[in-house]
């Protein structure tokens, strides 16, 4: 943020200082009457207070009180919107400027010279509360926002956009030559009135139109992308559901449609009760795992769950590996439901002594985590560790990296994604863990901004029922 005061003019805060006013006459109200220029005064407030000052307006807008008239509130609603559009604006830019003071400052020292930008948008994405992959996106986006799409960044500076405006026309042009993009940018914004008031669906399928005339693509190159970028992902969606999603290249797709539309014609002729949907999930399950009926998986569950909830009917949740927090009938269900399959004994151990160390004092020479220990950490972490990540978990990592110092035990040990685990060897990164109750590690990233990682609460460690919360305080600078 800029500290050098600007030049507002006649009317500004500075110079009613200046002329010796008595502070009586220095409130809002007088000034105005005076003749203040309120834009030049904002515009002065936060080139002297940066950051500082973004946080006591913040802090203000939160103690801002609520219009009576519906006219008005609705008005409210809409000025907020804009007010989250210009600071979207704002934000691209100094993430920008962020980004290029610290790969000049990289390439000065000659650091990470073979990938400058090395854990930035990480650092970014945290400070946003987002998912320290998802930096590296949003960092692309900022730099073509504030370098390739002109208008609209002014747009959203101005209100005229969203956020979700502004991705939009990002996706349907980040493909595109500079000089293609450029024109789709200027022309979106001669006319404001036909190209927005759409909805992003339209407007995304407006700006692909224009977007088509200019694609240097050829279709060689699309269909080695979508053969590249095929995947397929299943995540929990509630309680009893989870969702399975991806997305493939066209002949695979038609190649499963084609099975499912066999199966399900081939369900209906025989008078199968079940809809065809039903036919279709049921039909991918048994592809893809072999089996027709799931209580016949030899799959094993690793269920933690508290004596209570076992044996008393007691209604604390229990957590199910590689599946999250499920309700305590459904655990009880799962357990008498497999009795040939009895637990492993780092369950049991986990189940009937919660957080007493056991298993965390066990010590390896190697440095690979591995067999009781490795289970446990997984256990307990159940999420990539990074703060806002909490992606699937690909590795066993060491929370001070073992060319450090660092040793192979649980307390140093941390689950993480692929992608996390890479990251923090970017410069500056420094990890380690804190020593308490439930096992927490300090990141402080490569802009020395601290954050913190607690492991979630395992069945048996937590108050039940679960209490309800004040909301949080207002966020300050850390
Ligand atoms: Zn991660």
């Amino acid at each position: 943020m800029a500290t050098s005061s600007s030049d507002p003019g006649s009317g500004s805060i500075t110079d009613a200082v200046r002329a010796d006013v008595p502070p009586a006459e220095l409130s809002y109200g007088a000034l105005v009457g005076r003749g203040l220029d309120i834009d030049a005064f904002l515009a002065e407030y936060f080139a002297l207070t940066g950051v500082d000052g973004i946080r006591t307006v913040t802090l203000a807008l939160g103690r801002t009180p609520i219009e009576v008239e519906p006219f008005e509130m609705v008005e409210g609603i809409g000025a907020l919107e804009s007010l989250k559009s210009c600071a979207g604006a704002v934000q691209a830019e100094i993430t920008c400027a962020h980004v290029d003071a610290v790969t000049s400052d990289r390439a000065e020292r000659g650091v990470r010279q073979k990938h400058p930008e090395w854990g930035i948008g990480a650092d970014v994405a945290m400070a946003r509360h987002e998912s320290p992959r998802s930096g590296v996106e949003y960092v692309n986006f900022c730099q073509l926002l504030v370098s390739g799409l002109p208008f609209t960044l002014q747009g959203l500076k101005y209100g005229v956009i969203n956020a979700a405006e502004a991705q939009v026309i990002y996706r349907e042009t980040r493909h595109l030559d500079p000089a293609a993009r450029a024109e789709i940018d200027a022309r979106l914004f001669t006319d404001v009135h036909t190209c927005f008031g759409l909805g992003g669906k339209k407007l995304g399928s407006m700006v692909r139109h224009w977007a088509l005339a200019y694609v240097s693509e050829n279709e060689t190159d699309l269909a080695a992308k979508a053969l590249k970028d095929r995947y397929v992902n299943i995540y929990p969606l509630d309680a009893h559901r989870m969702k399975l999603v991806g997305i493939l290249p066209t002949e695979y797709g038609v190649a499963i449609a084609q099975v499912l539309a066999r199966e399900t014609g081939r369900a209906q002729a025989a008078g199968d009760g079940r809809n065809c949907a039903q036919v279709a999930a049921d039909t991918v399950l048994e592809g893809l795992t072999g089996v027709s009926d799931p209580a016949s998986f030899s799959v094993q569950l690793g269920v933690v769950m508290t004596d209570r909830t076992l044996f008393q009917g007691h209604p604390e949740p229990a957590y199910l590996q590689g599946y999250g927090i499920i309700s305590a009938q459904k655990a009880r269900e799962l357990l008498a439901g497999s009795p040939a399959k009895p637990l492993d004994s780092w369950v049991r151990r986990l189940y009937t002594a919660p957080g007493t160390g056991d298993l965390v004092a066990m010590d390896q020479k190697t440095r690979l985590f591995s067999g009781g220990l490795k289970q446990f950490i997984n256990v307990r972490d159940q999420f990539c560790r990074t703060p806002y990540c909490g992606g699937r978990i690909q590795h066993l990592d060491h929370v001070v990296q073992s060319a450090r110092g660092g040793a192979t035990r649980a307390e140093n040990a941390s689950s993480r994604c692929a992608w996390c685990n890479a990251t923090k060897e970017a410069p500056g990164w420094e990890e380690s863990p804190i020593p308490g109750d439930r096992h927490t590690l300090r990141v402080t990233t490569s802009s020395r901004h601290v954050h913190t990682s607690t492991a979630p609460r395992m069945p048996g460690t937590d108050y039940y029922p679960v209490r309800p919360v004040s909301p949080p305080p207002p966020r300050r600078r850390q």
